[in-house]
């Protein structure tokens, strides 16, 4: 990341004497995260990946063509630690963790990355099984919060039922062990039993793929349709028409189309429809449902215009384009969905029950649509910004900005790109074994977690 990138307190901190005062009165020092750079690779260093369960020839033989694989015996730093814990059947097994973690924790690289692999616990095969598997999460998000230097910890749960070469398991770990994930951590992902095909470059997974975007003239939008343009989609860029300015500059940056369309509109899909019909074929293959308000007020004192927009646009407006979309057969079999909630939707914050009710809400409509839409083979999924740098968070007063900016195991905001990474491996076609799930791209926030 660019110097200039940093915020205020970053740059402070980072600079020599900063540093050195920041060090004398236990300032926490933000690790300068390493993010996804084109043509670098995905890890500098080795990984090690140990365990016994079903997973870790599989893993290995994913990982063997583009990642260093390393044995215990290798000297220095790794890059990566991957542990397949799915031979754990017994709580009296779980100290295979301890065993496994213990000697190598302190050898993990700055930005280094560390997988826990598990069964789905619902899908195991007993009470003692499923006992055991569901103590991973405590195990990882605790990790997460020792872990230093920008150094992430997830939990993979993969499905009982995945095949023997856990296909569907692939896109998901190379976008943990990547840059590309650099301010998810903590995390719990859930990989279902289908087999997924790799792209023909995973450098440009989404080739020939059409995306709309939504709230695309600034902000995280802005950076979903950059990222997803550069993952090779066709992006179209929609924003209400007063932002039309901003919404051709980003459909001009990134060789899309912008199309001018208020979310709330009555007939917002039929639009998206006839546009697409006209120029795409008729055919959506990714739908990011980015736009989305803040009206903040305590309950008390709220006036139900501010409950109706906030509902209308975050909530409301995703529920029905979705649904009306699919119904037309515009968005495609194998299409993708994802919304986007936030870190005030799963813990709740003072002064937005309308936008937390909304955000929740959308946590219910990624569990609703992909059920609903699975027999089409479309994926439903959505992140869950923490505080991510934007105009939006830029309007929040000094003090509350400051601790929402420090307080999360990576103690600083996230960038737009980290969100649209986190869509982008959503809208992967090698992601169609990753549905109804929920990420955080909040660096481990301490709030609800
Ligand atoms: P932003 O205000 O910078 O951008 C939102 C965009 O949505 C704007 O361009 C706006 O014009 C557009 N929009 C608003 N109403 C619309 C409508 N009716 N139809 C079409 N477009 C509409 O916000 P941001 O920070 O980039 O946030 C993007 C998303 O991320 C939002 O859903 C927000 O709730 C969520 N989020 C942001 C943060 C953060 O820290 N910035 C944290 C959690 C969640």
């Amino acid at each position: 990341m660019a110097q200039g990138n940093l915020d205020l307190y970053s740059q402070f901190v980072t600079s020599a004497p900063g540093s050195f005062i920041a060090g004398k009165v236990g300032l926490p020092q933000p690790e300068q995260l390493r993010r996804h750079e084109a043509g670098q690779p995905a890890l500098h260093g080795p990984v090690l990946v140990g365990g016994e369960g079903r997973l870790v020839e599989p893993v290995r033989a994913i990982l063997e063509s583009d990642y260093d694989l390393a044995g215990a015996d290798a000297e220095g730093k790794f890059a990566g630690l991957v542990f397949d814990a799915t031979g754990i059947r017994r709580t009296e097994d779980l100290k295979a963790l301890f065993d496994f973690f213990n000697p190598v924790v302190r050898r993990v690289a700055a930005s280094g990355r560390v997988i826990v692999l598990g069964t789905t616990p619902e899908e195991t095969g007993s009470v003692e099984e499923r006992i055991a598997q569901r103590a991973l999460e405590g195990f990882t998000r605790s990790l997460g919060k020792e872990m230093k230097r920008g150094t992430t910890v997830q939990l993979v749960y993969v499905s009982a039922d995945a095949d023997t070469g856990a296909s569907g398991l692939e896109s998901t770990l190379r976008f943990i062990l990547s840059g590309k994930s650099a301010y998810v951590d903590a995390q719990v992902f859930r990989v279902g039993a289908g087999a997924a095909t790799a792209p023909a470059s995973w450098d440009r997974p989404l080739e020939g793929k059409v995306a709309v975007v939504t709230g695309a003239a600034r902000g995280i939008g802005a950076e979903i349709a950059a990222v997803l343009s550069r993952d090779g989609a066709h992006v179209i860029c929609c924003d209400v028409p007063a932002a039309g300015e901003s919404l051709s500059a980003t459909a001009n940056k990134v060789g899309g189309t912008s199309l001018p369309l208020d979310v709330t509109a009555a007939d917002a899909a039929e639009v998206l429809a006839k546009h697409v019909q006209e120029r795409h074929e008729g055919v959506v293959d990714i739908l990011v449902h980015n736009a989305g308000i803040t009206r903040d007020k305590t309950l008390a004192g709220m006036d139900s215009a501010r409950w109706d927009s906030v509902m209308a646009v975050n909530l409301i407006a995703p529920e029905r384009i979705t649904a009306e979309l699919a119904e037309k057969g515009v968005l495609t079999e194998g299409g993708r969905v994802v919304g986007v909630s936030s870190m005030a939707g799963i813990a709740g914050n003072r002064g937005q029950t309308n936008y937390a009710a909304s955000k929740a809400g959308v946590i219910g409509f990624v569990d609703g649509a992909s059920a609903e839409l699975a027999s089409k083979k479309i994926t439903v999924n959505a992140v869950a910004p923490g505080f991510i740098e934007t105009q939006m968070t830029a309007a929040i007063p000094f003090a509350t900005r400051e601790a929402g900016r420090r307080m999360n195991s990576m103690q600083q905001g996230g960038l737009p790109v980290d969100v649209a990474e986190t869509i982008a491996f959503f809208a992967s076609p090698a992601s169609s074994a990753v549905t109804d799930n929920v990420i955080r791209v909040c660096g481990q926030s301490l709030l609800g977690a």
